[in-house]
């Protein structure tokens, strides 16, 4: 049981952010939830809390860089550390290039790359003072490989790999600071809402039906790599379910 640790999970009002501060918060970590949905993240708090784990909110768009650095300051404020940081809020409006959907390939670097980039800036100068604490960034399967209608998606999530491992091979040998990469396939989220390219929609329905991931797998996924000891960063997690080819 970790106690007196803070971790910040973005887009904790669905999906994988959401089940993830469950399981920090299970597992002793005081939690500080961030998304722009403030009723969800309202909800959320109230189930930590009646669960027995301890929770705050802000609400917080990643693509503001401020926004970004007052989260990360309220939550050294109120609890003195910001132990972890998941950047995990993302979109996935996958479309085929010749779509031209401009606004939505500027949305996902805006969310899958830029907000992943000022929580690093949020969160880096505290965990340097500290010379300790763990980012880790949510990629993707399609961080790996490319198919059809994810050429921007990939994109951003190749990025994201990028950025990650680049910035592991930076930090100061001697601070005890970590960097993972979680890379999961098809889970079930309301991730494809986001999707409005219709023969990307037929694809997806046509596809082969296969039982996917369920946010709990990633929360823990990343509650292992959280939780071992300080000589240990696990690099990446790269996670598929069994039958995604
Ligand atoms: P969901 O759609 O369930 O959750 C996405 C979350 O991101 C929501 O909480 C949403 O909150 C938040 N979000 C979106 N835009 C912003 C923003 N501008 N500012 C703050 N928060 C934002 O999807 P998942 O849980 O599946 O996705 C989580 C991550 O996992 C993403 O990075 C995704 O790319 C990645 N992933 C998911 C896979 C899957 O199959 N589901 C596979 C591989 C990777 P709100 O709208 O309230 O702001």
């Amino acid at each position: 049981m970790t106690k007196g640790k803070t971790a910040i999970i973005t887009g904790a009002s669905s999906g994988i952010g959401q089940a993830t501060a469950k399981e920090l918060a299970a597992k002793g970590y005081h939690v500080l939830l961030a998304a722009r949905r403030e009723d969800r993240l309202v909800e959320l708090k109230k189930e930590i809390e009646a669960a027995g784990g301890t929770a705050d909110y802000k609400v917080t768009d990643v693509t503001s860089a401020d926004q970004m650095k007052a989260l990360a300051e309220a939550g050294l404020e109120k609890n003195g550390t910001i132990d972890v940081l998941v950047n995990n809020a993302g979109l996935m409006p996958l479309s085929f290039m010749n779509k031209l959907k401009v606004d939505e390939w500027d949305k996902m670097i805006d969310v899958n790359i830029k907000g992943v980039l000022y929580g690093i800036a949020a969160v880096l100068p505290i965990m340097e003072k500290q010379k300790s604490g763990h980012i880790l960034n949510i990629s993707s399967v399609a961080g790996h490989t490319i198919f059809k209608g994810s050429a921007v998606y990939s994109g951003t999530k190749f990025a994201v790999r990028a950025i990650s491992d680049g910035l592991r091979q930076e930090i100061d040998p001697s601070d005890e600071i970590r960097v993972t990469i979680v890379s999961p396939g098809a889970v079930e989220t309301e991730l494809t809402n986001t999707i409005t390219d219709e023969d990307i929609m037929t694809a997806f329905k046509e596809g082969k039906p296969m039982e996917m991931l369920k946010a709990q797998d990633i929360a823990n996924a990343i509650s292992y790599a959280v939780e071992q000891p300080a000589h240990v960063d696990v690099n990446e997690i790269l996670i598929r379910p069994r039958q995604q080819p």
